[in-house]
């Protein structure tokens, strides 16, 4: 059976950006929907018992659409949680992140800009990802609950940062203004994990 993951800090510990309720309601809720949901995608098809997520993920394809939304949804909301830290905790982009971004997008603020472009114009709901693609970085989004290691999305590429732009990440708090919480998003950037990401994807 697929679990719950436990938060790298508590409800609280991303005020103001995200408020204790709406970690409550996103955490304790929606992302706990998917992992139930997931669980009931294991009783109706026996060969997801005791896989691993990422294999699943990866090969998404052999699976119902059912088993798409709902891996994909425990998959994100694990890696947004564990991409995300408290002010002041996340540490500094790294020197070699940092220069691959100066590369890729012109600055640190061309590729904030662009980040912030790619959530905020996702209609619906989905994510707004920097990925490594062929060792070169890459900003996209994904609808729903896909992602760029699922073998059906278009798009290929190892995720290092991620931001949610479902209405249940910032609703509550922000109501309609998504760019508003775009842009307090990266106060709450865990850099020492996405620096360690971005590594592993280059390798
Ligand atoms: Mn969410």
């Amino acid at each position: 059976m697929f679990k719950l993951m436990e938060l790298p800090y508590a409800q609280n510990g991303l005020e103001p950006v995200i408020d204790a309720n709406t970690m409550s309601f996103h955490y304790g809720k929606h992302h706990q929907t998917y992992v139930d949901n997931l669980n009931k995608q294991v009783e109706l098809n026996p060969n997801l018992e005791g896989k691993d997520l990422r294999e699943v993920i990866e090969n998404i394809s052999k699976y119902s659409v059912a088993t798409r939304n709902n891996a994909g949804g425990v998959y994100n909301h694990d890696f947004f949680w564990n991409i995300l830290a408290p002010i002041g905790k996340g540490g500094e982009i790294s020197g070699d992140l940092s220069k691959a971004i100066n590369q890729s997008f012109g600055s640190f603020e061309k590729f904030k800009e662009e980040f912030e472009a790619a959530g905020a114009g996702r209609f619906g709901s989905g994510w707004a990802w920097l990925i490594v693609a062929n060792k070169e970085l890459k900003i996209v989004s994904t609808p729903n609950q896909d992602n760029t290691l699922m073998d059906s999305y278009e798009v290929k590429g190892e995720p290092i940062l991620v931001v949610d732009v479902w209405e249940h990440a910032y609703y509550l708090q922000y109501q309609n203004r998504r760019a508003a919480f775009l842009k307090d998003f990266w106060q709450i950037v865990n850099w020492n994990r996405v620096n360690e990401l971005y590594s592993n994807a280059i390798k």
